[in-house]
């Protein structure tokens, strides 16, 4: 049985907080919702009247706030976490936030004598109640140890990421990438319905397809992940359907914006002369534009 502080008791944090109740940790809560925290009062815990308040005697705080700025509010502000905290405590920041606050926040933390660990989560508030997140957990192989019993009373899976601050980071990555693709199959969606086709044609199609399933686990694996953009389908040609689709999107009216973003970087990776590589080397052509050393 661990003593934990938890602070911020929404739509994810209450259930979270409220399995850990289940599973025998003693816990102090704080939200500045007072709903929220009688409603947990009901399931055993404990109400703290500041972040202040629930750190005293805690073992391990845990943060899961809106932004950046709160949790650093709710740490180090005034009747914050650090005034009564124990050096030997551990503070996981569950929360999504900037990386590179992460990054200050824990370095800001050592230096007042606090370890403080990223662990962010994935999936919806669904998961929260079953607790079955996916936890992203960054923090020194130690401190992933230490958390690991806690972190499992709220997710059934845990990825160490690899180090401080990597947890946070690998969140990032994956919700630009499905939030980008959420814009992208829209845009697709309403070009197919433009043209008079099924939808649901179109999504029996593309379960099999790069499309539907993505690249990093279809088309990269065996090219530029193994430095071979020897072509499979060619750049030129991606560049030329590209264009046709954005041709069509024009004559029908579908906003083809992700399209039109795409069309500069396959044209840039033509321009720069791969237009008979292997489409996945727009990796190359990407991580060129970044300045980073490039294989090919
Ligand atoms: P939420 O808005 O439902 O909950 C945030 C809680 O923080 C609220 O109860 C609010 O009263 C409280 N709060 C705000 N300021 C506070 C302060 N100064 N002191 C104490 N409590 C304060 O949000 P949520 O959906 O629970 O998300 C929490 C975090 O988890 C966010 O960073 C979010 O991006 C992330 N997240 C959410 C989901 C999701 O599906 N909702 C999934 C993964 C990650």
């Amino acid at each position: 049985m661990t003593t934990i502080a938890f602070l911020g008791l929404g739509q994810m944090g209450f259930p979270m907080a409220n399995n850990l109740v289940k599973k025998g940790h003693s816990l102090k809560v704080f939200d500045l919702n007072p709903q929220a925290v009688s409603q947990l009062v009901s399931a055993g815990a404990v109400a703290a009247l500041t972040p202040a308040d629930a750190a005293q005697d805690a073992e391990v705080v845990i943060t899961m706030l809106p932004n950046g700025d709160i949790v650093r509010q709710v740490l180090m502000g005034e009747q914050g976490v650090c005034e009564t905290l124990s050096p030997e405590a551990l503070i996981i920041d569950m929360s999504t936030i900037h990386p590179l606050q992460t990054d200050a926040l824990i370095a800001e933390m050592k230096e007042k004598g606090f370890a403080m660990m990223d662990a962010p989560v994935g999936r919806t508030s669904v998961n929260a109640q079953d607790g079955t997140l996916l936890i992203l957990a960054g923090g020194s192989p130690d401190q992933a140890e230490r958390a690991r019993n806690i972190l499992l009373c709220m997710g059934s899976e845990i990825v160490e990421a690899g180090g401080p601050g990597m947890g946070i980071r690998v969140k990032l990555i994956n919700n630009y990438m499905s939030i980008a693709l959420n814009a992208l199959s829209a845009e697709a969606a309403v070009l197919c319905e433009s043209l008079g086709l099924d939808l649901n044609v179109a999504i029996k199609v593309m379960t099999g397809t790069a499309a539907g399933k993505g690249h990093f686990t279809t088309t990269w694996p065996g090219k530029v992940l193994k430095d071979d953009l020897s072509p499979a389908f060619m750049v030129d040609l991606a560049l030329k359907d590209l264009r046709i689709a954005i041709d069509v999107a024009r004559q029908t009216g579908a906003p083809l914006g992700m399209g039109k973003v795409a069309e500069t970087y396959y044209q840039a990776a033509t321009e720069a002369g791969r237009g008979r590589q292997d489409w996945s080397a727009l990796l190359s052509e990407i991580r060129e534009m970044s300045g980073r050393v490039n294989k090919h």
